[in-house]
């Protein structure tokens, strides 16, 4: 199994969801984003709230939804910056502006 959680630095999944709506400081907004270009799977888990908003009561007990599950896990199993997969599950007229490490 391929070990894929989110570390010490990581901003936490209410993080990733306040960074999808206007509650959050301009701080807090550049300290998420320059994670982004650091973490693929915070990237990538954000991207997935953008295009899958979770409803605000279920914020106090958000988990990692499965399809986001599957793909950091293939994301990561591969390591080869190959967003096709993303692309896929997002849609496939979605241009996603993740940054290539
Ligand atoms: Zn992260």
């Amino acid at each position: 199994m391929i070990n894929f959680c989110k570390n010490a630095n990581c901003p936490s999944a209410q993080d990733l969801l306040r960074f999808q709506t206007t509650e959050i400081s301009q701080r807090e907004r550049r300290n998420i984003e320059s994670h982004f270009a650091e973490c693929e799977f915070c990237a990538a888990e954000a991207e997935f709230y953008k295009h899958y908003p979770q409803s605000e009561e279920k914020i106090e007990a958000v988990e990692i939804p499965k399809p986001l599950y599957e793909l950091a896990k293939a994301l990561l199993g591969n390591r080869r910056n190959d967003f096709s997969m993303l692309n896929r599950l997002l849609g496939e007229n979605e241009t996603l502006t993740l940054e290539k490490v």
